[in-house]
């Protein structure tokens, strides 16, 4: 059977946040659960990705961590991909697109999320000159 991301992916608890959150609640979210990234949800639906690279940008525009909202800096209608899809497919997504994480999703279903350290993990290999060790994948 081929292999999938269902075979990679971190599944069952994937750490999740609403857009109203604030900066700090999500800075502490993903420092409690040592995850670079957290899966935004409203009313039960995907509406974004926020990521410890949001986070940066939301200090460097000096950004209050107790006022500032996880709405103002996610990324909307991120790119998913469906369990049954192929690992070294969404590599190659995550290097051309520039970003790390790609919730998994079935139907309207979010079942897991997958990173690039999830696949580098698996032995697959990134085919893109411009993948930067230690800056995209730290
Ligand atoms: P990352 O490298 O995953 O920390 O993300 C870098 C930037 O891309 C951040 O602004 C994220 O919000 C955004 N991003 C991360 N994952 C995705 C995705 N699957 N679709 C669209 N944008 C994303």
């Amino acid at each position: 059977m081929a292999v999938t991301l269902r075979d990679f992916m971190s599944s069952g608890d994937v750490l999740t946040i609403e857009p109203s959150a604030t900066l700090g609640e999500a800075a502490r979210a993903l420092r409690k659960r040592d995850v670079g990234a957290a899966v935004v949800v409203e009313g039960g639906a995907v509406v974004g990705i926020f990521t410890e690279r949001d986070l940066l940008r939301a200090i460097a525009d000096s950004r209050h961590p107790d006022v500032g909202q996880v709405q103002s800096y996610m990324t909307a209608n991120p790119v998913t991909l469906p369990p049954d899809h192929s690992p070294s497919e969404a590599a190659q997504i995550m290097s051309e697109r520039r970003f790390r994480h790609i919730p998994v999703m079935e139907g309207d279903e979010l079942v897991g999320i997958v990173s690039i350290r999830d696949l580098m993990s698996a032995g697959l290999r990134i085919g893109s000159a411009d993948a930067h060790m230690g800056t995209d994948f730290p």
